[in-house]
């Protein structure tokens, strides 16, 4: 419990002045719950006895109808105001946890699950959530009721009473708490189990197309519901250890009760209490019940939500890898940027990617990466994008390792066109301005020709603002490359990089964005990664990757001098042509 109190205390804080006044309504209402009760024994007693008059009549019946308005009344205004709370919190929770994974790099993603994360800002903060809102009303208002009901029945009616039915209650209690604790760790299992489903069915739904493709529905189905079976096989330790408390605690409660009549008895018998007492005596025993299962409820939803806290604070408490330090260098534009021996692994792999790699990009320069698929050509570039630290060797930009610098700062200094293409669920236009959302009207018209999107524009029902599907679904696979250029380019970057970036396009398309990018980009540096040998030729440098490894470098008539990869595929090209 002090851990979510812990975690929340800036929460708290920030609020407290509203948590002061819940707490004086719940105090309020804890009160006003039990006086009817007390009325009416007292009413009881009144008739009996012969008392009851007009006056005193409309008095009963008055606070009768008064004494739950009220309640109800004040409990509205709790609850609204507890819901304001708890929408709050999770607003600001939710806010937290997003701001801090937008801070992390991509070990960070490597290692946790899409379903995972999504979890525990769903599921985990829901937990959390009610666990802190329900606290402070479980808490005052259930051991509100708990007490005052205990020192009206002790003060008011009988001590002995009082102690012989209720001291079996706190056993019971007891019994009941040491239950729900132990079903923790099954609640734990069960997060886990969820996460793995929500994993599953995400794969499945960004998947549908290939499922569908190969007609694999059945077999992916059948991992689904594996995933359902688990999670509601897991679902059944944890309700079977609900199910055993319910009567347990059930039996003790109707023991309580029978001692409060039997012994009641034996004291109106003895003119020790009246029977108007009793009947008060016993409608309270009646009211202890909701609030003792409601406390019990509440340790264990604080079960439930440490665990949701500790699984909401692991990510929140990840430092990634690549971050920025307090004396970090800005950096806008650069001369040189030299890769002095660099090799990477990728956190989760045994041997590296790249190994001893030696080169540089001189501003102004154009350079193309060319090698067999899987030799780290990628790898290499995204080197730039600081996702990860190198493992040895090191990057520097202007004699400065890359790692001194701001890391947004090193990150705009590069347009990146990725081999997936990212479209979001906006218009095309707005898709364009991802990469540069201040953007003027005359660079995205600009940014649309050099990648030669104009041409597509008009086959679009609207076009520039035709909407786009859900993961690109109305653009063929070279308009959606040719959007993801125009992207890039429209925040004219120091340095463009295409990742394989013209494989969906055809020949003609590929030669108009070549030609315009060579009028477009001069005296900027462009890295292009290609397959056909034509969108490279005329580079300043050429890197051969293989392996992992720079086997061959110069420009397209050096290296066609030389034997190796670089000339065989060449001619391998302009025989196949
Ligand atoms: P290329 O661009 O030359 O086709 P890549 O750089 O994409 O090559 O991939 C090089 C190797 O690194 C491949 O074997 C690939 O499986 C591996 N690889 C790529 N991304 C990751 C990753 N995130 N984690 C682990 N291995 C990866």
């Amino acid at each position: 419990m002090k851990n979510i109190y812990v975690k929340i205390k800036w929460f708290i804080k920030e609020e407290w002045k509203l948590y002061v006044f819940m707490f004086f309504l719940l105090v309020s209402i804890s009160l006003i719950s039990l006086l009817p009760a007390r009325v009416l024994g007292g009413a009881i007693d009144t008739i009996i006895s012969g008392g009851i008059t007009n006056t005193s009549l409309a008095t009963l019946v008055g606070a009768l109808i008064l004494l739950p308005l009220t309640r109800y009344l004040l409990s509205m205004v709790y609850n609204y105001l507890m819901n304001v709370e708890g929408q709050k919190l999770a607003y600001k929770l939710r806010k937290n946890y997003l701001d801090h994974l937008f801070k992390m790099d991509s070990k960070f993603y490597e290692t946790y699950k899409k379903g995972d994360l999504i979890s525990r800002v769903t599921n985990d903060l829901d937990a959390i959530t009610t666990a802190a809102t329900s606290l402070l009303e479980g808490i005052v208002f259930n051991f509100g009721v708990i007490i005052i009901a205990i020192l009206i029945m002790g003060t008011t009616i009988s001590w002995e009473l009082t102690l012989v039915s209720v001291t079996i209650m706190p056993i019971g209690l007891t019994i009941l708490n040491k239950i729900r604790y132990n079903k923790r760790k099954y609640t734990k299992i069960h997060r886990e189990i969820y996460a793995d489903m929500t994993e599953k069915v995400l794969e499945s739904v960004e998947g549908m197309k290939v499922i569908r493709a190969y007609v694999q529905e059945e077999n992916d189905l059948k991992k689904q519901y594996e995933a359902i079976d688990k999670d509601i096989e897991s679902w059944r330790y944890i309700v079977n250890y609900e199910n055993w408390f319910n009567p347990l605690f059930e039996i003790i409660y109707g023991l309580s009760y029978f001692l409060a009549f039997a012994y009641g008895t034996y004291l109106i018998i003895n003119q020790a209490i009246t029977v108007g007492e009793l009947i008060t005596f016993v409608s309270y025993i009646g009211m202890l019940l909701s609030p003792i299962i409601s406390v019990s409820t509440i340790f264990s939803q604080i079960n439930n939500a440490t665990i949701s806290v500790d699984r909401y604070d692991e990510i929140l408490q990840a430092i990634p890898e690549v971050h920025d330090e307090s004396d970090s260098l800005p950096i806008i534009k650069f001369n040189q940027i030299d890769f002095i021996n660099v090799t990477f692994k990728y956190p989760f792999d045994k041997m590296p990617v790249i190994k001893n790699i030696d080169f540089s990009i001189i501003n102004g320069q154009t350079i193309g990466i060319v090698g067999p698929t899987g030799a780290g050509k990628s790898t290499l570039i995204r080197q730039l994008l600081r996702e990860f630290n190198t493992t040895s060797g090191e990057i520097f930009i202007d004699n400065v390792p890359i790692h001194d610098y701001k890391i947004n700062d090193v990150r705009n200094l590069v347009g990146y066109v990725p081999q997936e293409h990212m479209l979001f669920k906006k218009a095309v236009d707005e898709n364009i301005l991802v990469g540069n959302p201040r953007a003027r009207l005359e660079d995205l018209d600009k940014a649309v020709k050099i990648a030669d999107f104009e041409k597509d524009i008009m086959y679009l029902t609207d076009g520039l603002h035709t909407m786009v599907g859900e993961a690109g679904t109305t653009l063929s696979g070279g308009q959606k490359q040719r959007l993801s250029i125009a992207r890039a380019l429209i925040k004219d970057p120091q340095i463009l990089i295409l990742d394989d970036s013209l494989s969906a396009v055809d020949a003609k398309t590929e030669e108009n964005i070549i030609g315009h990018l060579k009028e477009s980009r001069s005296g900027k540096t462009n890295i292009i990664i290609a397959h056909r040998f034509s969108a490279i030729q005329d580079a300043d440098q050429i890197l051969v990757l293989e392996k992992g490894v720079i086997t061959q470098r110069g420009t397209h008539t050096e290296l066609l001098k030389q034997e190796g990869w670089y000339k065989q595929q060449y001619i391998q090209q302009i025989t196949m042509k």
